[in-house]
C-alpha cells in the first residue's frame, strides 16, 4: 500500500493546505461544519469499495452482509434521532433527497407551492436553472415586507388559488423557526402532499431546539452535514405507508450504489448526535448566533427579521452603503469566511446580493462561545468599517489568527501531513 504523501503529493499537498485554512480561518458559513475525526475514519474506509444497489436483506450484488450492518444502524439510529418511521439514508445529497420526494409524488408539470429562492429558499425549491424548477409548475411564497417573516396567509391563499400536489416548508437562509403546523393545515385542507426540507436545522430538530416536522409533514428531507455534523449527504424520512415508494425512487429511480462510506459516515454521526453533549452543543450554537446577532446589532447592523431563534443571521449590509459581494470579499481577504445572500425583497441579484448569512455552527464544534462571538462581531465591523482597507485586514487577520490558534482544529492534519 503506498501512502497519498508517496503516491500523490499534489493532492496530499492540497489537503494539508485546506486543513490549515480551515484551522486558520473563521468559518462562519452556515451550512458548514466541522465532522469529527471518528467520521473522517469512517469516510476514508474500505467501504468505499463495495457496490450495494439495492437495501439491506435484498441487494442486486453478493458479499453485503457486512455493509447491511452499517446501512441498518443508519436507519435504526436515524429513525431514533427524529421519531421517523422510516428513514432511507441513501440520497448522496439534500438535493437528491429533494428529487427522491418530488419523483415519488409528482408528475411533470404538477404544480409546487414552494419558498421564494430570494426570501431563503433553495435551489431544489423551483429555481428556473434546477430541475425542480424545468419539471414541474413552481408557486413560489415569501415572507411579509413588514416582519420578513413566513406570509402563512399567502401560503393559504396560494394553495387554494392553485391546488398544489406538493408544498415545501424548509430553506437555506430562514434566521427564524418554522411552524410547521400551519403547514400541514393548508396541506391537508388543500389535499397536497406535504415535505419539510430540514436541511438547515436539522441538528437543532433533533436536540429538540427548533419544531418538528415529524407526524406533521408526508416527508422530511435532509442533509446531514450542517448542524447535524456527519459526513456531506442527504436522508429522507417518511411515514412508514410511503416507505415502498420512496425506497423505489431512490434506488433505482434516481440513483445506482449507495456510498456505503458515506452511510456508515452517516452512522457515526447519528449516534454523536444521540448523546447529551450534541443536545448541549447545538444550544451552544443557538446561544452564540444570539450573541452574535446581538452583538451585531449593537454596532448598527440590520439584522433581517431583527434577530434568530437558530443557528443563522442574515444581516442587511445595505444600509452601510455596499453589497453582499463587496462585503464577502473584505472578509474574506480578513481570513473570516461568509456568504453573500440576497435578502427577502433585495434588488441586487443573486451574484450581488445585499446581504450576508452568517452561521455559528462550525464555530460552536470549534468550542467557541458568548465572548467569542462578541469578538467576532467586533473584527467584522471593523473590516466593514474600513472596506476596503489593507492594513485593516491585515490586522484583523492577526487577531484572526490569534483566536483561532486557542480553538486548535484537525492539528495532526496540517502539521504532520495526513494524518
Ligand atoms: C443545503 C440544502 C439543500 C441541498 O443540499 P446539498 O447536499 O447541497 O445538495 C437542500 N435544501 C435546503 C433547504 C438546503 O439548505
Amino acid at each position: 500500500m503506498h501512502h497519498l504523501a508517496d503516491l500523490d503529493p499534489d493532492i496530499a499537498k492540497t489537503l494539508a493546505a485546506e486543513a490549515e485554512r480551515q484551522h486558520r480561518n473563521l468559518e462562519l458559513i452556515a451550512s458548514e461544519n466541522f465532522v469529527s475525526e471518528a467520521v473522517l475514519e469512517a469516510l476514508g474506509s474500505v467501504l468505499t469499495n463495495k457496490y450495494a444497489e439495492g437495501y439491506p436483506g435484498r441487494r442486486y450484488y453478493g458479499g453485503c452482509e457486512v455493509v447491511d450492518v452499517a446501512e441498518e444502524l443508519a436507519i435504526g439510529r436515524a429513525r431514533e434521532l427524529f421519531g421517523a418511521e422510516h428513514a432511507n439514508v441513501q440520497p448522496h445529497s439534500g438535493a437528491q433527497a429533494n428529487m427522491a420526494v418530488y419523483f415519488t409524488v409528482l408528475k411533470p408539470g404538477d404544480v409546487v407551492l414552494g419558498p421564494n429562492l430570494s426570501h431563503g429558499g433553495h435551489l431544489t425549491a423551483g429555481s428556473p436553472v434546477n430541475y425542480s424548477g424545468k419539471f414541474y409548475t413552481i408557486v413560489p411564497y415569501g415572507v411579509r415586507r413588514d416582519t420578513e417573516r413566513i406570509d402563512l396567509d399567502q401560503v393559504r391563499d396560494l394553495a387554494r388559488q392553485h391546488r398544489p400536489k406538493l408544498i415545501i416548508a424548509g430553506g437555506s437562509a430562514f434566521p427564524r423557526a418554522i411552524d410547521f403546523q400551519p403547514f400541514g393545515e393548508v396541506a391537508r385542507e388543500v389535499g397536497a402532499t406535504l415535505m419539510a426540507d430540514i436541511a438547515h436545522p436539522a441538528g437543532l430538530v433533533a436536540a429538540g431546539l427548533h419544531p418538528s416536522p415529524v407526524g406533521i409533514a408526508d416527508f422530511v428531507t435532509t442533509t446531514t452535514h450542517k448542524t447535524l455534523r456527519g459526513p456531506r449527504g442527504g436522508m429522507v424520512m417518511c411515514r412508514a405507508a410511503h416507505a415502498q415508494a420512496l425506497d423505489r425512487t431512490v434506488m433505482p429511480g434516481v440513483q445506482g450504489g449507495p456510498l456505503m462510506h458515506a452511510i456508515a459516515a452517516k452512522a457515526v454521526a447519528f449516534r454523536e448526535a444521540l448523546t447529551p453533549a450534541f443536545k448541549d452543543y447545538q444550544r451552544q450554537i443557538v446561544a452564540n448566533a444570539r450573541a452574535l446577532g446581538d452583538a451585531l446589532q449593537a454596532r448598527g447592523f440590520r439584522l433581517v427579521s431583527g434577530g434568530t431563534d437558530t443557528h443563522l443571521l442574515l444581516v442587511d449590509v445595505s444600509p452601510r452603503g455596499m453589497t453582499g459581494k463587496d462585503a464577502q470579499d473584505a472578509l474574506d481577504r480578513a481570513w473570516i469566511t461568509v456568504n453573500k445572500n440576497t435578502i427577502p425583497f433585495d434588488t441586487k441579484g443573486p451574484m450581488v446580493t445585499s446581504g450576508v448569512r452568517l452561521g455559528t455552527p462550525a464555530l460552536t464544534t470549534r468550542g467557541m462561545r458568548e465572548t467569542e462571538m462578541v469578538e467576532i462581531a467586533r473584527l467584522i465591523d471593523r473590516v466593514l468599517a474600513n472596506l476596503g482597507s489593507a492594513a485593516v485586514e491585515a490586522a484583523v487577520r492577526g487577531e484572526v489568527q490569534e483566536l483561532t490558534n486557542r480553538f486548535p482544529l484537525y492539528v495532526e492534519r496540517h502539521k504532520g501531513g495526513v494524518r
